[in-house]
């Protein structure tokens, strides 16, 4: 078997409760684990309610709609993230205005958001008028890449200097910090949290919305369970049904009880990958943003050196000793779907995102696997540089 990059660590708690869900016949959209699975996300991120749905993506897409952003809406979001951030802005009707990324820390840049913002739009009735396309722009979507915070504060004023929503695509936020505090107590209209199976945290497949404002909660909530009033079959809007189930709540409860563990995991693993990116002149660790703390979702290292094909090679040398080692992210402005989209420059995320080596950091990677990755890694490196 390969060893993978990230798959779920479940065991008998999940199994246990999983059981319940079974011996209790509640197995669908409505059920005890749903609130508590709710109540426990919501604690996390230091806000009053949360909301689970069937996504990550779904998530996202909820939260857009949800705040008005549709037809003919402008969503600025970073190049370098995992597709679903742009299929969320599609999904909603609006389209992507898709930035580069920071250099240093590859995560959302603030200053060139707001450097199109000034420079490309003008203030409307509505909200930020982008003058070449006749759009507008009504939200900005940072993406907390590798569980990285992102400086909330410049997002704060960005939001209220130009009346944009902030909806952070904070998939792999769980454990995530800004500023020393929980990302809900940050000026921001929503956070999306994904627990598909290789997030540190996993219902098997989820959502999760969590609005700093419980007015905003309340209505994403009814948008997101088919939008019904009272106990008929009365529906006040075109809702969706993104709920998250039972059975899956019934996991991810079990999940979120592990969480310090989870997360303590992933730290160890990553301060191994660190360790071993000290050791080897070609190869730098993942830099850390400097507004916070990292869940550190995902971890490994970088190459700082000038041969993508060299990249390539140590990819195909870890496959070839089974272990799943493949490209990250490619940049959304390159993938098929989103080639038309407005964009900036991409010479920071076009140069970076060749060089990641996204590393195994399951949190329940043996300690042995750890070293035969790094063992493996060592063979590579130690003949390249
Ligand atoms: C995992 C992920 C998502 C999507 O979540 P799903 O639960 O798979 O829909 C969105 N954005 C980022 C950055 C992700 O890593």
């Amino acid at each position: 078997m390969k060893i993978p990059t990230a798959i779920p660590n479940v065991g008998a708690l999940e199994g246990q409760y999983l059981q319940e869900c079974i011996t209790t016949e509640m197995v669908s959209t409505v059920g005890p684990f749903v609130d508590r699975f709710e109540k426990a996300v919501a604690e996390a991120c230091g806000v009053d309610l949360g909301i689970a749905t069937s996504a990550g993506t779904t998530a996202l897409h909820a939260a857009l709609t949800g705040f008005g952003i549709g037809h003919g809406d402008l969503v600025m979001m970073p190049s370098l993230t995992f597709i679903a951030t742009a299929n969320s802005i599609r999904h909603a009707g609006a389209t992507p205005y898709i930035i580069d990324c920071r250099r240093d820390d590859w995560t959302f840049d603030f200053d060139l958001c707001r450097s199109v913002l000034e420079r490309e739009t003008v203030a409307a009735p509505e909200g930020r008028l982008h003058t070449a396309s006749g759009k507008l722009i009504k939200a900005i979507m940072p993406v907390l890449v590798m569980g990285q915070p992102v400086d909330l504060a410049a997002a704060a004023q960005i939001r209220r200097e130009f009346g944009v929503r902030v909806i952070v695509d904070g998939a792999a936020a769980i454990g995530t910090e800004w500023m020393g505090q929980k990302l809900g107590k940050s000026e921001i209209d929503a956070l999306c949290i994904s627990f598909n199976g290789n997030k540190t945290v996993t219902c098997g497949g989820g959502g999760a919305i969590l609005c700093p404002n419980p007015e905003d909660a309340k209505r994403l909530k009814h948008l997101v369970s088919t939008a019904r009033t009272g106990a008929n079959y009365d529906h006040d809007m075109v809702g969706f049904n993104f709920r998250m189930t039972n059975v899956q709540a019934a996991i991810g409860c079990a999940q979120m009880e592990r969480l310090a563990s989870f997360l303590e995991a992933k730290a160890r693993i990553s301060a191994a990958y660190d360790a071993f990116a000290d050791r080897h002149a070609c190869l730098s660790r993942f830099p850390l943003s400097a507004y916070g703390k990292s869940s550190h979702w995902f971890s490994g290292f970088w190459y700082n050196g000038s041969s993508p094909a060299l990249a390539d090679e140590f990819r195909a040398h870890m496959q070839s000793a089974n272990i799943d080692l493949r490209k990250f992210w490619k940049p959304v402005h390159q993938q098929t779907p989103y080639l038309n989209d407005l964009r900036t420059a991409m010479d920071n995320c076009e140069d970076i995102w060749w060089r990641i080596f996204t590393m195994p950091c399951s949190t329940n990677i043996k300690d042995e696997e750890l070293a035969y990755v790094l063992e493996q890694a060592a063979i590579f490196w130690d003949a390249h540089g």
